[in-house]
């Protein structure tokens, strides 16, 4: 599989080369299409696999197709991750291949100034990276609001329940729009994580890396 037969288009295409990826990691060949499709999916992969780009590839172009049809505030992608480090890292990938489409990507986390971020956020977002106390807290103070997202992604889903972020994560999910589209990410596929997969995403396509 190359970058061209996952449907990406020039510009997207142009920034992946750039970045010195010469073809796509297993994760993001299975994931991509999937992601693209519509359809809810459960990866199974670690740090290092590729995962970052499996669901935020498929999200910008997810973008893309709403900008026209959903104009408003408040993020449109919402990327869930359990910590500061993962989150940045995240956004640092959104940024890199969101300014393809000048697609404006938030990051915020637990322990970040939360002027900054309250700030960020209105400015206007359509990808907010957080972390899932940290978001909360930024909707209750009416930083951001969740009614456009359409797409939302849990990430390291495994880590966010040691962690012990299952309520927070529950919350939100329940606080987005059902006819949204659900990917769950983990390392591990424990009773914890499958319970809810089996909770908060639709007929999901599991993608094992
Ligand atoms: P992740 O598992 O998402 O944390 O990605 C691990 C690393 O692989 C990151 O540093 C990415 O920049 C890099 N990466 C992602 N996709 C590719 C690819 N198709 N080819 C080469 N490197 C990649």
């Amino acid at each position: 599989t190359s970058f061209a037969h996952l449907g990406f288009d020039e510009n997207l295409i142009g920034a992946i080369r750039k970045a010195e990826y010469t073809q796509p990691m297993p994760i993001q060949a299975q994931g991509c299409p999937v992601a693209l499709s519509g359809r809810d999916m459960i990866g199974i992969a670690k740090t290092g696999s590729g995962k970052t780009a499996a669901f935020l590839w498929p999200l910008l172009i997810h973008i893309m197709d709403q900008r026209e049809l959903a104009p408003g505030d408040g993020p449109v992608g919402l990327i869930l991750a359990p910590t500061r480090e993962l989150s940045q890292q995240i956004y640092q990938e959104a940024k890199k291949f969101g300014k393809v489409y000048n697609i404006k990507v938030v990051c915020a986390y637990g322990g970040g100034s939360m002027w900054e971020q309250i700030k960020a956020c209105e400015e206007g977002a359509e990808i907010i990276v957080a972390t899932p106390g940290r978001l909360i807290d930024l909707v209750k103070k009416k930083a951001t609001n969740l009614k456009r997202v359409t797409y939302i992604v849990f990430d390291e889903a495994d880590r966010m329940f040691d962690m012990g972020f299952e309520p927070q994560v529950r919350s939100i999910a329940n606080h987005v729009r059902p006819d949204r589209q659900t990917l769950l990410f983990s390392a591990t596929f424990r009773k914890k994580v499958e319970r809810l997969a089996r909770d908060i995403l639709i007929d999901p396509i599991r993608v094992v890396q």
